[in-house]
C-alpha cells in the first residue's frame, strides 16, 4: 500500500519501533535493520534498494515451495472470505482445520493419528511436553516431568522451548530450566576427540542410558530432539543413533519426541524424516514451518492414538489450547501447500536436487577456513575455522560466519550467519543451475574473507 514506508530510510525510521528477535539489539540501536525485503518471487527476494536476491534461507528454513505460489494465496483469500475466524475450542471445529488434522495424519507415520495445532514451532514443542504431563498425571504417575535434552539443540523461545534448547540460552531467563537434562551433542567432528564414529555412537548411547539411571525413568516424561539439529550447527548424529534412542526410550518407558520443525515437509526429501529418513516411529511428532511453507504462521503436536486414548478418558478437560489453534487461513495454506508438494511431487525432486545442493555445499570443505560443510540435503551448514587440523574457532569479534554473509549478499545471496557457522536452507524448488549458482557466490565470498 502507498501508506507503506518505501524507500530505505522511511523504513528503518519506521522500524526504530520494531524490536528483532535473536539480534544484537544494541547495535540495532546504533544502525536499524540492515536489510529490508519487500517483496518476493519463486527462489527470489527483493530489498528496499530494489537488489535481487537469492534467497539462500527459505525465509527462516520455511519457503519450501518457493515465494509467491498463487495456488496458496488463492487459497487463502478463498478462505478468509467464506470462514475469516473460528476457534477449535469446546465443541467448535470447522471443515478446513479438520481437513488438514485428517491429511496431516494420513501423511504422518503409523499410528500418529491425531493432531493438536498451534502457531508456531515453540509452541507446538512446548504443547508436547505439556501434553506428556498430563498423560502421565492421569496414568497416575506424576513423578514423570523431566524433560532430556541435548547440548546444541534449538527448540524454541518460550519459557519451556528455551530450555529445552541450548543451556547459556536460557541461562537467567526461564525457570523451567529445573526439568530439561542436556545430554551430548551428538556430533562426531567436533566431539569424537580419538574415538571412531562407531565408538562415539556407543559413548553417546551410553551417556543417555546412565542419565537415565541417575535421575530415574520413573522421573522422565520425554526424550526429545530434532533429527538434524538445525540452528545448532546442522548436525547430523552418527548413523544408527535415533533408532539406539529410541529403543533406549521404549525400554525405559520414555516417550519419544521428534521436532521435525525443519526436517519435514521435504527438507530431506519425504514429508516426514522421523521413519523414512532416520528408522524412528516416535510418540509425538512437532511440525511448523513447511506445513505451509510459511504462508501462514501455523503449527501441529501430532500425538499416538495411545497418548489422545489417555488424554481423553473420562473425568476431566483438556486445559490446552491457544486462540488461533488450526486458524482458517493457517489451515486453508497448509492444505493448498501439501496439495502442490504432492502435485509437483516435490519431495521426491528433492531426493534428486538435494543430493546435488549437498555436495555442492560439501566441495566447499576443500577451501583453508571451512573446516565441516555438512548436513544434508536442504539443510547444510558451514563451519569456519582457523586452523583446518587443529579445528580452532576465529576469535569470536571477527564475525566470521557475518562477514562472509554480508559478501554473499553483495553478490546476491541471502545466508543465515550463527557465530562461527552459515546456514543454508533455501526453497526445495531450486533448479540445478541456482544451485550451481549459490555454490560459485558462496565460494567467492569465503575465498574473499580468507
Ligand atoms: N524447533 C526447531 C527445530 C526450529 O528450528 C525452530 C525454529 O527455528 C523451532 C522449533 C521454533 O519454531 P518457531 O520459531 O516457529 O516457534
Amino acid at each position: 500500500s502507498s501508506d507503506l514506508p518505501q524507500t530505505t530510510e522511511d523504513i528503518l525510521a519506521a522500524d526504530a519501533h520494531l524490536v528483532q528477535s535473536w539480534a544484537d539489539l544494541n547495535a540495532l540501536k546504533q544502525t536499524g535493520a540492515r536489510t529490508a525485503i519487500v517483496s518476493a518471487k519463486g527462489v527470489m527476494v527483493r530489498d528496499s534498494d530494489g537488489n535481487e536476491l537469492l534467497d539462500g534461507i527459505g525465509g527462516l528454513w520455511c519457503v519450501n515451495v518457493g515465494h509467491g505460489r498463487q495456488e496458496i494465496i488463492d487459497a487463502i483469500s478463498k478462505q478468509l472470505s467464506t470462514l475469516d475466524f473460528y476457534s477449535t475450542f469446546y465443541t467448535f471445529t470447522h471443515p478446513t482445520a479438520a481437513a488438514l488434522a485428517k491429511k496431516l495424519a494420513q501423511l504422518a507415520p503409523g499410528d500418529l493419528n491425531r493432531v493438536h495445532f498451534s502457531n508456531s514451532g515453540s509452541v507446538a514443542n512446548d504443547g508436547a511436553v505439556r501434553i506428556l504431563h498430563h498423560y502421565y498425571e492421569r496414568l497416575g504417575r506424576p513423578s514423570k516431568k523431566l524433560v532430556l535434552s541435548r547440548h546444541g539443540a534449538y527448540h524454541g523461545s518460550t519459557y519451556l522451548s528455551i530450555a529445552m534448547t541450548t543451556p547459556p540460552y536460557s541461562k537467567g531467563w526461564s525457570r523451567a530450566e529445573g526439568i530439561v537434562r542436556h545430554l551430548r551433542k551428538p556430533h562426531f567432528w567436533r566431539e569424537g576427540g580419538d574415538m571412531t564414529e562407531a565408538e562415539f555412537l556407543d559413548a553417546l548411547i551410553d551417556d543417555m542410558r546412565t542419565e537415565i539411571e541417575t535421575v530415574g525413568a520413573e522421573n522422565i516424561a520425554c526424550f526429545i530432539q530434532e533429527p538434524i539439529m538445525g540452528a545448532g550447527g546442522v548436525i547430523v548424529p552418527p548413523k544408527g543413533y535415533h533408532r539406539r534412542a529410541q529403543d533406549l526410550c521404549r525400554q525405559y518407558d520414555i516417550k519419544f519426541v521428534a521436532d521435525e520443525v525443519v526436517t519435514a515437509f521435504g527438507r530431506l526429501g519425504h514429508f516426514f524424516a522421523s521413519e523414512a529418513v532416520f528408522d524412528t516411529r516416535p510418540d509425538i511428532i512437532n511440525i511448523a514451518k513447511g506445513v505451509t511453507s510459511g504462508y501462514q504462521p501455523l503449527a501441529a503436536t501430532i500425538m499416538t492414538d495411545e497418548i489422545h486414548d489417555v488424554i481423553s478418558g473420562p473425568d476431566g478437560v483438556f486445559t490446552h489450547g491457544m486462540t488461533y489453534a488450526g486458524h482458517p487461513a493457517g489451515a486453508a495454506a497448509g492444505l493448498a501447500n501439501i496439495a502442490l508438494m504432492e502435485t509437483e511431487k516435490l519431495p521426491e525432486r528433492v531426493r534428486h536436487t538435494g543430493p546435488i545442493f549437498e555436495n555442492t555445499l560439501r566441495a566447499l570443505g576443500d577451501l583453508d577456513i571451512v573446516g565441516e560443510a555438512r548436513g544434508s540435503h536442504f539443510m547444510m551448514g558451514i563451519e569456519f575455522v582457523k586452523d583446518k587440523a587443529k579445528k580452532t574457532l576465529f576469535d569470536a569479534g571477527l564475525n566470521i560466519g557475518m562477514r562472509v554473509a554480508r559478501k554473499a549478499q553483495d553478490k546476491g545471496l541471502v545466508a543465515r550467519p550463527l557465530g562461527h557457522i552459515l546456514i543454508l536452507s533455501p526453497p526445495l524448488t531450486l533448479t540445478e543451475e541456482q544451485i550451481a549458482r549459490i555454490g560459485g557466490i558462496l565460494c567467492e565470498s569465503i575465498t574473499e574473507v580468507m
